[in-house]
């Protein structure tokens, strides 16, 4: 494709623009949404007395990026830019003294179990919780190619100009949801006892390990070499169930952790 002078005005905006804030909305809420399922007696009440009134999980998944630029000391909290040859072992050396978001979820456990805070701090702690584990599983968020999470990287995808990260944040899942009517019913479906044991597997070490993997093999693996790179259904048809993959680990990985934190 010949780059137009059209689409470099739109690169140059789109360069402009803030990092992205990991999964959209529709990604965050469809993670808490399945979490609410699995969760027991004891968690939901626990979540119930520190939420507001009339809050929800599925409510409060995004409200740490709604806060993200007044709450500037949380700005490194939504991801970790692991290399993508790095092999599993420690993630420590990639995560900044500004903390990063695997470093900071049992930190937030340990707020929400606190019952020496206040309820707001607690429930605050919640929320945050509830949203960076959402972010753990979108793979932008760990793999990282030097170029910010793929927020450097310059695709068109299905004809519209966007960025690799941001991709991965919302249109690929807008396009499965498009095109596939039943999906969101079976993305929020609780999970039986075999999926979810499955998905459960492992601890936090493992699963951003995990998604760090699916950044290379399914986000920075099947990218052409040009730039921008054009993406079309081919990516799409891969990309795809990584994404569902993803969304539904983070649901009932988020469930066992607030059962574990709430509901003992
Ligand atoms: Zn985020």
């Amino acid at each position: 494709m010949r780059v137009s002078t059209k689409w470099i005005g739109i690169f140059a905006l789109l360069a402009m623009a803030p990092q992205a804030f990991g999964w959209g909305k529709e990604g965050h809420r469809l993670i808490a949404h399945l979490a609410m399922q699995h969760l027991n007696a004891k968690a939901k009440a626990g979540v119930a007395q520190l939420l507001a009134q009339g809050e929800t999980l599925d409510s409060i998944a995004s409200w740490a990026d709604d806060v993200r630029n007044q709450r500037r000391e949380t700005s490194t909290w939504h991801y970790i830019n692991i290399p993508l040859a790095t092999q599993p072992g420690d993630w420590k050396p990639f995560c900044p003294a500004t903390g990063c978001v695997v470093g900071v979820i049992p930190e937030l456990i340990a707020k929400v179990k606190d019952t020496s805070l206040t309820t707001t701090q607690r429930g605050e702690a919640l929320k945050f919780l509830v949203h960076f584990v959402g972010d753990m599983h979108q793979p932008l968020h760990v793999g990282d190619n030097g170029d910010r999470g793929g927020n450097d990287v310059q695709v068109v995808y299905l004809n519209r100009p966007t960025n690799l990260h941001s991709l991965w944040d919302t249109p690929i899942l807008a396009t499965a949801e498009e095109r596939d009517p039943q999906l969101k019913a079976r993305l929020e479906k609780k999970a039986g006892i075999f999926e979810r044991r499955r998905l459960a597997k492992g601890n936090l070490a493992d699963w951003v390990w995990e998604t760090k993997a699916a950044s290379k093999q399914a986000a920075y693996g099947q990218l052409p070499a040009a730039r921008p790179a054009i993406l079309g259904d081919e990516y799409f048809a891969q990309a795809s169930p990584v994404v569902q993959l993803q969304l539904r680990r983070g649901g009932v990985r988020l469930a066992q952790l607030l059962n574990d934190t709430l509901g003992k």
